[in-house]
């Protein structure tokens, strides 16, 4: 790891006059000083936001929307019991990720602005990587795709946005709110991720010097009927190799409203709304499912390994549905 002056930030004054001047920010340090280790990330400065308490906060007892500081914990905010009784898609995609120490430490911003674990972008310099290097090439495409994304992918990358929080903030029409030189805005978590096109080394439509502060979730009866179901090679402490964020509020069998977001199957969080108006006035029964779960992967585009995530996906999508028609 490279030398790097460290910036301990007393309030958001402080930090983003450090990221004016090129410093990268640190919440948890669970990706960033791994990705430093691995010599992807190398800031001459780091500045620290730990202790700005205003960023530390969640609130989901308010009737309009449920509100999230960056900085609130992946393991505190699983664990909230409004979130499990009345979101449990929420709570689900922060406690299926990573593992009890690593949420412990990383935070909802760290969580959502992760980068990909595609195997040549983390293993460094003998791989050619478009999104390391800009034009250098991209190894997966000879290489063993088995875990590439299958939506989303582009001729230059074909990564996988691997957080499983930012599915299921989809989902429910999350927005982030942040802060930078320009002033403040908010941002639709569905707009904060891009697809590679021919510049994958810009993942995000957050410029330099924006911290995320908060992230509000608008209140919903979709939560009650929601579940964030993903499938990966061992129960725990692995990342998707397809994921469903889904949410119904039924009226009798018929299903009045729903929501469907893929994981680990995309370059970004994947909102199908196709599959969503498939099920919306129509009857619950298997075949709804199941033709859900075909719209939802409609487009998606095999490689030479990875062909079976496809069903894979599509049977992940009618098992999340059956569960939220359970809970719904
Ligand atoms: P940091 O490492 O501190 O920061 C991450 C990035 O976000 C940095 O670039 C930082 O500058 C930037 N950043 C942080 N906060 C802000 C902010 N407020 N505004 C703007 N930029 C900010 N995740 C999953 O979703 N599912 C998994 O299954 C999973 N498995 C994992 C397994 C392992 C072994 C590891 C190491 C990680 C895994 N993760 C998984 C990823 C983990 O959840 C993330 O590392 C963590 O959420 C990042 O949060 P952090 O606070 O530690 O971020
Ligand atoms: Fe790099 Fe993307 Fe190719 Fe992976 S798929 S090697 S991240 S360009």
């Amino acid at each position: 790891m490279q030398q790097f002056d460290y910036i301990r930030a007393v309030d958001l004054g402080d930090a983003l006059q450090a990221l004016g001047g090129g410093a990268k920010l640190l919440a948890g340090g669970t990706t960033l000083y791994d990705l430093m280790k691995l010599r992807i990330e190398r800031p001459e400065q780091i500045v620290d936001i730990n202790h700005l308490s205003e960023l530390s906060y969640f609130d989901t007892s308010g009737d309009r929307e449920l509100v999230f500081g960056a900085l609130a914990r992946m393991s505190d905010v699983a664990a909230d019991p409004r979130l499990v009784r009345d979101y449990p898609a929420i709570s689900e995609s922060l406690w299926r990720a990573a593992s009890q120490q690593l949420r412990n430490m990383a935070s909802l911003g760290g969580n959502l602005l992760q980068r990909t674990r595609c195997p040549y972008f983390r293993g460094g310099e003998p791989y050619a990587c478009n999104k390391r290097h800009p034009d250098s090439g991209c190894a997966a495409i000879e290489g063993l795709d088995r875990g590439q994304a299958l939506l989303g992918a582009s001729g230059a990358c074909s990564a996988v946005y691997p957080g499983d929080l930012a599915a299921a903030l989809v989902a429910f029409d999350a927005e982030v709110d942040v802060v930078g030189s320009q002033g403040a805005r908010s941002i639709p978590v569905e707009e904060l991720h891009r697809e590679p096109g021919d510049t994958p080394h810009i993942e995000t439509t957050l410029a330099p010097d924006e911290i995320i502060v908060r992230i509000r979730v608008p209140a919903t009866p979709l939560g009650r009927g929601s579940t964030y179901l993903k499938v990966r090679d061992r129960e725990s402490y692995a990342f998707a190799l397809a994921s469903a964020a889904v949410a119904l509020v039924m009226d009798g069998e018929v299903v009045r409203d729903a929501r469907i977001a893929l994981g680990g199957l995309a370059t970004r969080p994947w909102r199908v709304r196709a599959a969503e108006r498939l099920l919306i006035g129509r009857r619950f029964d298997e075949d709804a499912a199941r033709a859900a779960g075909e719209a939802a992967l409609e487009g998606a585009t095999p490689g030479r390994f990875n062909g079976f995530r496809i069903e894979l996906g599509v049977r992940t999508v009618v098992d999340a549905l059956t569960i939220a028609r359970q809970r719904a």
